[in-house]
């Protein structure tokens, strides 16, 4: 999940009524659009334990999703466990881990997080976003990936490139960073949503609002959408 979010940092388009954007029928038009489109919608990190997210999560960060599930399966292998992560040098973990970029950084935030795991948490993935962020190389947005894929826990809303760009787009939120964005989103979107909400958005993200060349023509939201960025 790349999480660049200054090339996204437009801003809503001319004479765009935020306040008319956020009435609660065009939400809910918006919402049943992406269930419409993205009815499977789902993290697509590849994972068998909420430790195994956490990893991939961190792993995620300014790199793509398909590059992280080609380095997970040979980490895991070597170091299935956050003890055993714990135990790992640095050294072995950048050698798996380079292709993800920045490993310096995610080799020491991945083996300090194993052995914070360990001697504040038992071992196991703690299940609270305040508990989540005193990992090292887990803020909000790791924090709240794992809580909603692995304990369907929705404590705040999963903002990545994706939904940071698509939700300033759609007129749902104006912030110029993934906090703020979080913030807005939190406040006008049902809880129940906020899970599903940003596993839809990153799709719709991948597959049709690209970033550059968002391909309006097929895009089942166009009729709610004024973005400046319409092609
Ligand atoms: S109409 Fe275009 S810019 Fe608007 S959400 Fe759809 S693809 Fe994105």
């Amino acid at each position: 999940m790349t999480a660049t979010c200054k090339s996204a940092a437009k801003k809503p388009s001319k004479g765009q009524s935020l306040r008319g954007d956020l009435a609660p029928e065009r939400i809910t038009a918006i919402l049943k659009g992406l269930d419409e489109a993205y009815p499977d919608a789902k993290c697509a990190l590849t994972h068998r334990s909420p430790w195994e997210l956490l990893v991939a999560t961190i792993l995620s960060a300014q790199c793509t999703d398909v590059r992280v599930n080609m380095v997970t399966p040979e980490l895991f292998r070597r170091f299935p466990t956050p003890q055993a992560m714990a135990k790992a040098t640095l050294d072995q973990i950048e050698e798996i881990i380079r292709s993800t970029g920045f490993f310096h950084n995610k080799a020491k935030s991945i083996q300090g997080a194993a052995r914070k795991l360990i001697t504040d948490f038992g071992g196991e993935v703690p299940q609270t976003l305040v508990e989540l962020t005193t990992l090292p190389g887990a803020a909000r947005k790791t924090a709240n990936v794992v809580l909603g894929v692995c304990f369907g826990k929705a404590e705040g809303v999963v903002v990545d490139t994706h939904v940071f760009r698509i939700a300033r787009r759609l007129g749902l939120a104006k912030g110029d960073t993934p906090q703020k964005i979080e913030q807005e989103l939190m406040r006008i979107l049902p809880q129940n949503r906020w899970i599903g909400f940003s596993h839809q958005i990153i799709d719709h993200g991948r597959k049709v609002c690209d970033a550059r060349k968002p391909k309006c023509d097929s895009c089942n939201l166009e009729q709610l959408c004024h973005s400046e960025d319409k092609t």
